[in-house]
């Protein structure tokens, strides 16, 4: 997971093909101490898989295991892993068996070592890759190695990337506006449809959305069924909130164009 103490960071930029060695398993002595007193950030498409694996809400999931927080470069807000709740560990790690939830474990813990950024460009988005390397961690000792590439793909890390690309676009161009100040009011929706799926299907299917925006019957199914096609929903919703791209469409008669007052509110 990347730690936010950046002395930890061993600062050389990694690209695909960057090689290390590593490897993690029970026996290390080491064993779960980096799943501790450590910041996660939670982004969109961990906390569906978590709140799925846990079988509870997403509301339920965000109140018992995570923590709000805002992103002082875009003022969009973030949700943090709850360590110091749990005494400063992960809430799902235990001694001996380790992590609980590690088939669905979140996209940092499966990168880490390896950390990673991304910056906005002119292209698009570009991520790049950094190693990782703290004291306690035994696992650089080992024999086995690794592309980042190869890491990536044994961690299933890649699916996830593919899952949190919009999300962290919109970080980024927000941060790249220069511009933080995001409203309250869109602060909240941000933090609902990116990260409460179950209130946003509430929202989508009890307010008066569906009398705002164009959402044809397939879509609708799909959404009302399906976690991921919601979030992939909510993706296309906030970009014509936040007018990167009108990804949806006023129905003809509604009143109000998309932005902010075709927004909905919600409850
Ligand atoms: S989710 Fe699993 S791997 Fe990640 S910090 Fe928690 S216990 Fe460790
Ligand atoms: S080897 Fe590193 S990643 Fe594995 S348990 Fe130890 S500290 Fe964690």
């Amino acid at each position: 997971m990347v730690d936010l103490n950046l002395n930890v960071v061993k600062p050389i930029k990694m690209t695909p093909q960057s090689r290390f060695r590593f490897r993690c398993h029970p026996g290390v002595p080491c064993f779960t101490e980096c799943c501790g007193r450590t910041t996660i950030i939670l982004t969109p498409y961990d906390i569906l898989r978590l709140k799925q694996r846990l079988g509870i809400t997403s509301d339920r999931f965000l109140e018992l295991y995570a923590s709000r927080d805002v992103h002082d470069k875009s003022g969009l807000p973030l949700v943090l892993m709850d360590m110091p709740r749990y005494g400063g560990v992960c809430p799902f790690v235990r001694p001996v068996s380790g992590c609980q939830v590690y088939t669905d474990r979140p996209a940092t813990c499966r990168y880490y070592p390896v950390g990673q950024g991304t910056l906005i460009t002119e292209e698009g988005l570009d991520e790049f890759y950094f190693l990782v390397k703290e004291d306690h961690c035994k696992g650089f000792l080992e024999d086995a190695e690794w592309t980042v590439e190869t890491w990536k793909k044994d961690q299933g890390a890649d699916y996830y990337d593919e899952m949190n690309r919009e999300w962290k676009a919109m970080m980024l161009r927000r941060s790249s506006s220069g511009k933080p100040d995001v409203d309250e009011r869109h602060q909240n929706l941000f933090y609902m449809v990116m990260y409460d799926l179950d209130q946003f299907r509430r929202f989508v299917f009890k307010s008066r959305f569906l009398t705002v925006f164009e959402v044809d019957d397939d879509t609708r199914q799909r959404i009302y069924e399906d976690d991921l096609e919601l979030l992939k929903f909510g993706y296309q919703y906030l970009k014509t909130v936040f007018r990167i791209e009108p990804a949806l469409k006023p129905l003809s008669a509604a009143p109000e164009s998309p932005g902010p007052k075709a927004e909905a509110t919600p409850g």
